[in-house]
C-alpha cells in the first residue's frame, strides 16, 4: 500500500494540487494551509471553516502526523523542556525548547545520528541513520509551537542544533525555512533561524552565494590543525586553511556577524596557545564566539572546563579584540546536551 502524503512535506503548491485532485475549489488550499501552520490546528477536523466532507477527505488522503511523543523531561529549573519523538521506522529524535530571558527558543533535530564522528558529541556517538524530511523537522518546530501556545506564549528563535549535521541535510533544512517563512502560514522571520555547521565548506559557500538570511554558526572547537582534526574527523576534508576563508568570506558577501562554537574541554582546547591561534583566525572578522563549557557524555573521558579556565580563556579573547559569551549549559540534568537523550533511548533498547 502507498503510504499518504505527508502535510508537511507538502509545498502550498503541493497542498493546492492535492486539493484540486479532490474536486475543492482553490482558496481551501489556503484555508487548510493556515488552519495549520497560522492556527496550528492538529488536524482538519479542527479547521471549521473548511466543510466537513472535505476534512474527511483530507484525514483519509493526507497525514497530519509523522512523530508520536515518546517522553517529555523538563529540567529542574524549569527553563529546558525535552521531548524525545519516534518517527515512524521506530526511530529517537529529539527536540528542545529552551524558556530564558522571556525568550523562547526550540532546537530542532535535521538527521538520526550523525556520521561526522565528532569525539564528544552524544549524536556522532551514535552514528549516521537517515537524514529527516522537511516535514519531519517542521513537525518538530510544530509541535513546540504548539506546546507554547496553550500558554499563549510564541516561539521566538529556531536553531538547527539538535541530532545531526544541517549541511548534510541542506536542501530539507533550507525547504524548512522557506516554508516557516510564509506570512499567509507560520510567518517566522528568516533572521530567527540559526544553523550550526560542523564546517562543511562548499555549503558554506553555497550558503553564502544564495544569499541565505538565516544566522549562521559553525562548531570550531580547536584553532589548530591537528587538534581540530582530533575532536572533528572532518577537518582531514576541510581544513582551517579552507574553513577560515569560507567563513570571512560569508561575512564579508552578506555583511553578516558569524558566530564560532567552542566546547571547552579542560586541558584540551582551553589554553593560551588554542585562544591565540583563534585570535589569529577571527582577527578582524566580523565574528562572535560562544564559548559553551562542555557537556559531558559517556563515549568520550573529556571533562568540562572549571570556571576559572572559562574566564581565563574568554579573557584571553577579549584581550584580543574579540566578542564572546559564556553559554551557560541549560538543561545538564535532563541530558539537554546534543543527542543525549536519544543516544540513551537507543542503548536502552539495544541492552
Ligand atoms: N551538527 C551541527 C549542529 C548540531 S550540534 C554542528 O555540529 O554544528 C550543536 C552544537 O553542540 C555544536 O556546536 C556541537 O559541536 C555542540 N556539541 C555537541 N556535543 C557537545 C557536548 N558534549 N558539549 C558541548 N557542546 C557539544
Ligand atoms: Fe554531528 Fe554536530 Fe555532533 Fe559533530 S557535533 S557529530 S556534526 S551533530
Amino acid at each position: 500500500m502507498k503510504s499518504k502524503p505527508f502535510f508537511f512535506d507538502l509545498s502550498l503548491p503541493q497542498v493546492e494540487a492535492h486539493l484540486q485532485a479532490l474536486g475543492a475549489e482553490r482558496y481551501r488550499a489556503r484555508q487548510l494551509w493556515e488552519g495549520i501552520y497560522k492556527n496550528l490546528a492538529p488536524s482538519p477536523k479542527k479547521i471549521s471553516n473548511l466543510p466537513e466532507n472535505l476534512r474527511e477527505q483530507l484525514e483519509t488522503t493526507l497525514t497530519f502526523s509523522a512523530l508520536t511523543v515518546q517522553s517529555t523531561v523538563s529540567s529542574r529549573d524549569g527553563e529546558t523542556e525535552k521531548y524525545l519523538l519516534e518517527t515512524q521506522d521506530e526511530k529517537a529524535i529529539e527536540v528542545v525548547l529552551m524558556r530564558y530571558h522571556r525568550r523562547h527558543t526550540a532546537c530542532i533535530s535535521t538527521q538520526i545520528g550523525c556520521g561526522m564522528g565528532c569525539v564528544f558529541c552524544a549524536t556522532g556517538q551514535m552514528g549516521f541513520k537517515r537524514n529527516l524530511s522537511s516535514g519531519e523537522i517542521i513537525e518538530q518546530v510544530i509541535r513546540v509551537a504548539r506546546q507554547l501556545g496553550t500558554n499563549g506564549d510564541r516561539l521566538s528563535n529556531i536553531v538547527f542544533m539538535g541530532m545531526g549535521e544541517p549541511f548534510q541535510n541542506y536542501e530539507a533544512s533550507m525547504d524548512v525555512i522557506d516554508r516557516l517563512n510564509d506570512p499567509e502560514g507560520f510567518n517566522f522571520g528568516k533572521r530567527r533561524f540559526t544553523i550550526s555547521t560542523v564546517g562543511l565548506v562548499p555549503m558554506i559557500e553555497r550558503f553564502t552565494q544564495e544569499r541565505r538570511q538565516a544566522n549562521l554558526a559553525i562548531s570550531l572547537h580547536a584553532a589548530t590543525n591537528a587538534l581540530r582534526e582530533r575532536l572533528l574527523p572532518i577537518n582531514r576534508r576541510y581544513p582551517l586553511e579552507a574553513l577560515m576563508p569560507a567563513c570571512r568570506s560569508y561575512t564579508v558577501q552578506s555583511g553578516r556577524r558569524i558566530t564560532f562554537e567552542w566546547a571547552l574541554i579542560q586541558g584540551v582546547n582551553d589554553g593560551d596557545e588554542q585562544a591565540a591561534a583563534l585570535a589569529d583566525w577571527v582577527h578582524r572578522m566580523n565574528c562572535h564566539i560562544n564559548i559553551i563549557p562542555l557537556n559531558p557524555t559517556d563515549g568520550y573521558e573529556g571533562k568540562a572546563a572549571n570556571l576559572d579556565q572559562v574566564t581565563r580563556f574568554q579573557n584571553a579573547l577579549e584581550q584580543a579584540g574579540i566578542s564572546t559569551t559564556i553559554r551557560v549549559r541549560r538543561g545538564i540534568d535532563i541530558q539537554a546536551g546534543c543527542g543525549q537523550l536519544a543516544a540513551e533511548k537507543q542503548r536502552n533498547d539495544s541492552d
